[in-house]
């Protein structure tokens, strides 16, 4: 997808608390709000952060200007996002609004994709570059909820996490958003319940259905 690759090979600076473990950039967004289903936590409280989350992938420099209303329209354009991706998921197509939203954040897109030293990477404008790095990411949205790329748009299984991802896996058995924070997860919680049962004498008399 657009922005995804050259996002991958974002420098950690500035990532500490971010969740980058998807591939897609657009989900990478929406999970800047993690734990969906559970207690949620906001990973961009800040205008700071969002500029953090933003240079965290590759889009733009480190200390980028974001004002306290950009922030609140990137949380409607990320609402807009995991609304959409969630319907899509679910069978449905998304609210006619969301995609208004998301169409109209394409409009705005002022970024330009350049080859630099044999990578993709995206240049921002200099007027407002906080609000073209946002536009790219809407792009990124609209082209992998309107299915440009391989796979199928599938929500995280992880029982708290709410998160999307697109399952490319040549199976189709992929289950969760990033298999270093949820997966990790999962697995921890499926060992633990596997030791209580081996641990636990009625599991083994057949006292228990
Ligand atoms: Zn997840």
């Amino acid at each position: 997808m657009t922005g995804s690759p050259a996002a991958m090979d974002a420098a950690p600076r500035g990532a500490e608390g971010f969740r980058l473990g998807n591939e897609i950039l657009a989900f990478r967004f929406v999970a800047t709000l993690s734990e969906r289903r559970g207690d949620p936590v906001e990973r961009i409280p800040t205008p700071e952060r969002l500029g953090a989350w933003l240079s965290a992938n590759a889009l733009g420099e480190p200390g980028l200007p974001v004002s306290e209303a950009l922030l609140r329209e990137a949380r409607d354009l990320r609402e807009a996002i995991h609304r959409a991706g969630t319907a899509i998921a679910g069978g449905g197509v998304p609210d006619p609004s969301d995609e208004a939203l998301l169409n109209r954040w394409s409009l705005r897109h002022r970024a330009r994709l350049v080859l630099d030293g044999g990578r993709a990477r995206w240049r921002l404008p200099d007027t407002d570059p906080a609000r073209a790095a946002l536009a790219v990411v809407a792009l990124d949205a609209i082209a992998t909820l309107g299915g440009q790329g391989d796979g199928v748009i599938k929500r995280c299984e992880q029982a708290t996490c709410g998160g999307l991802f697109v399952d490319a896996s040549r199976g189709g058995r992929r289950r969760w958003c990033s298999m270093a924070t949820c997966g990790n997860k999962m697995k921890k919680a499926n060992l633990k319940s596997a030791r209580a049962r081996s641990d636990d004498p009625a599991a083994h008399s057949g006292e228990r259905p």
